[in-house]
């Protein structure tokens, strides 16, 4: 498995489109520990970094990600506007000027972007947040090709990972961000974030078969 350039690309349409799909459930999920605004935060800046697109065909991964981050802060808002845009930003920092990553090196990049969400939100799994559904994709992609399974395997576990820690999130009460200020009235329901991660874990392995297959 190699992930190209148009392979990033094709993911963050992938993504951008997800998110479309699934803008009006992420807000309910957010309506209910939030302040019903996460999918309608996610699209419009997904919708930004849709147009910037077109001008970043043909440059290198780092260049791609890095404008992605950027974006996403400057037009996402509330928490998970910086929370993202860090985690785009840092993988595009290890991954600068390269037009193909190796699993090793995109292992490389998800590393990054977990580091991202964990320094700039600083939480930590158990808290109901995007981390626990992100932190179980990373570490098992990453113990999954430490042992050379095959990457789209390892992914596909990573993914399945990520669907648990999304759904493990339901009865957790929140400790960090808005959905904090509901206290116990917080237990009961899914986290808002880490839907979205879960969303995005999904389109990359979508974009990876896809490749892998031809399509
Ligand atoms: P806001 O809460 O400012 O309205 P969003 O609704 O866009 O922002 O995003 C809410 C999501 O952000 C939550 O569901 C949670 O997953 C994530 N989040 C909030 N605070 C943190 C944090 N400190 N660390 C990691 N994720 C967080
Ligand atoms: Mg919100």
């Amino acid at each position: 498995m190699q992930i190209e350039s148009d392979c990033v690309l094709r993911f963050i349409e992938v993504v951008a489109a997800r998110i479309k799909d699934q803008r009006d459930y992420l807000t309910e999920l957010d309506a209910a520990i939030g302040d019903a605004d996460h999918g309608v935060n996610l699209d419009r800046g997904f919708s930004a970094v849709l147009s910037k697109l077109p001008a970043l065909t043909g440059r290198d991964i780092g260049s791609i990600l890095r404008t992605v981050g950027t974006t996403l802060v400057s037009t996402v808002g509330g928490a998970s506007g910086p929370l993202y845009g860090t985690a785009f930003i840092r993988a595009g920092a290890v991954t600068a000027d390269r037009f193909q990553l190796n699993p090793h090196e995109l292992m490389v990049a998800l590393e990054a972007a977990l580091e991202g969400v964990l320094a700039r939100g600083k939480a930590t799994r158990g808290e109901k947040t995007m981390v626990d559904a992100i932190a179980p994709f990373v570490e098992t992609m990453k113990a999954s090709l430490a042992v050379e399974e095959d990457p789209l395997v390892a992914l596909r576990k990573a993914v399945a990972a990520c669907e648990e820690g999304m759904r493990a999130t339901v009865p957790m009460l929140a400790t960090k961000g808005r959905a904090s200020y509901l206290g116990e009235r917080s237990i009961g329901h899914q986290d808002p974030g880490a839907t979205s991660a879960y969303l995005m874990a999904r389109a990359l392995l979508e974009v990876s078969e896809g490749q892998a297959t031809g399509r």
